[in-house]
Parts: C-alpha cells; structure tokens; sequence
C-alpha cells in the first residue's frame, strides 16, 4: 500500500467506487475536484465525508502530492459545515489503523450537530 502509485484510482478503494458510482453514496456537495457524501454510521446527527476524487492514501500525503487539492477538501468541508448549518463541528482526519483509518482514501470527516468532547477517545 505505501507504494502504490499516489493521484490514481486503486481498483480495490472503496472511496474510488464511490467516485466513480459503482458504489452508491448521498452526495451532499461535488466539485471538480472532491465529494462529500454521508458516512454510513454517522457518530453525530451530522456526519459527512469529504473526500479528494483523487486517490492518496491519507491527509498528510494528500498535502505533499497535491496541496491544492488538500485545501480543496478543507474548503469542502467548511462549505458542508455552512449549509449543514453548523456554527461548530469537528474536523478529523484518522491517519493510520492504530488511529481508526479503515479505508486508505484520504477523507476530512465532518461531525456536528451535537456537543463534543474533548479530549476525543
Ligand atoms: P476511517 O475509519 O477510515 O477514518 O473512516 C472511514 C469511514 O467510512 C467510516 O466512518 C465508515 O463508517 C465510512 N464508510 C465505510 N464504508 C462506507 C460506505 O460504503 N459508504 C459510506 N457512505 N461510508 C462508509
Ligand atoms: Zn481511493
């Protein structure tokens, strides 16, 4: 996985199926560039993902390869927060499987609608 090629679509990525619509999603934002779609097990009333429609393998490598598109998806996720209509909300990035990555596609989830804790578990 460190060395698959940055930037292409992986056959075997969950994410690039849903870039690509093999896998359905609920879209609430697309740009050229990214989409945000619901996650399927939300831990807050409102959960988005939003992700690069290229695929890198996580945040950090996101922004070395391609820091445009790195601020793409956090100006996304701002834009998701704002028709969400939420004032607060959470921003994370789960980087590694020790941290709770489960899928290798770089996504900024976006929680809100609740309060949140600190520090996170
Ligand atoms: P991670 O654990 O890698 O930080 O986040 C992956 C997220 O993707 C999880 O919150 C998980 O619920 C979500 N997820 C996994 N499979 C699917 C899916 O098929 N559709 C959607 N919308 N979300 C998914
Ligand atoms: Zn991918």
């Amino acid at each position: 996985m460190a060395d698959e090629p940055q930037g292409e679509r992986q056959a075997d990525c969950l994410f690039c199926k849903i870039v690509t619509r093999e896998v359905p999603a609920t879209v609430v934002r697309e740009t050229e560039t990214t989409i945000a779609f619901r996650d399927i097990n939300p831990q807050a009333p409102i959960h988005v993902l939003v992700i690069p429609k290229a695929h890198h393998r996580d945040a950090a490598t996101l922004a070395t390869a391609a820091p445009q598109l790195a601020a793409d998806v956090l100006r996304e996720a701002g834009e998701v927060a704002a028709e969400e209509k939420m004032e607060s909300y959470r921003m994370v990035f789960n980087t590694g499987s020790g941290a709770g990555q489960t899928v290798f596609h770089a996504h900024a989830h976006v929680l809100g609608g609740r309060g949140m804790q600190w520090p996170p578990g």
